[in-house]
């Protein structure tokens, strides 16, 4: 899987899908809320087992959280809503989600996220990871179309611990240092 450092380096396709499961992500958690959950998502469509995919769902009562869950009558598997989704195992309110992501649109640090939605560095610094990882997933799932180009690119590599004779060319003397140990 490629790894993604930043966000910003996103194809705006990506960013469109991105911003999509962001919202769809939301809109699970504001449905928490609303103990009255249906069979269908915040899009309408129906809930399908996260494991088989089965549309025999029946519910199954609430988490100690007070979510529905549901279970599987093919697999027999147990979920909710935001089982498999960017905020499943995250305890956030969906304000807090909402000032993370636009801490994210503003590109503030993690310290000053942190601060804003009055949480742990850690948790914001997972959640970054989590939003990461849904990007991985969208990437992986891109199909170029048409002509696609590609340019060369440099990539540098770790020579520590290599031999002298190994190096693939010798080093070059540095001017500026020779003329310091000069002056010494
Ligand atoms: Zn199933």
């Amino acid at each position: 899987m490629e790894h993604i450092e930043n966000i910003y380096d996103l194809l705006p396709e990506e960013i469109e899908k991105l911003i999509n499961k962001i919202i769809e992500a939301l809109n699970i958690v504001k449905d928490r809320k609303n103990t009255n959950s249906r069979f269908v998502d915040s899009e309408k469509t129906l809930i399908l087992c996260p494991k088989c995919n089965s549309e025999h769902i029946i519910k199954n009562g609430h988490d100690k959280n007070k979510i529905q869950t549901y279970k599987c009558k093919d697999c027999k598997k147990k979920f909710n809503a935001c089982t498999n989704t960017l905020v499943s195992h995250v305890k956030l309110t969906y304000e807090q989600l909402l000032i993370f992501f636009e801490c994210m649109d503003n590109k503030l640090s993690i310290r000053k996220t942190a601060a804003k939605m009055n949480v742990n560095k850690n948790t914001v610094f997972l959640l970054c990871h989590k939003v990461l990882d849904c990007i991985s997933i969208i990437r992986e799932n891109i199909k170029l179309r048409g002509t696609a180009e590609g340019d060369e690119t440099y990539e540098s590599i770790n020579l520590k611990g290599t031999k002298k004779e190994n190096m693939p060319r010798f080093s070059k003397p540095r001017s500026s240092n020779n003329e310091i140990q000069k002056k010494v």
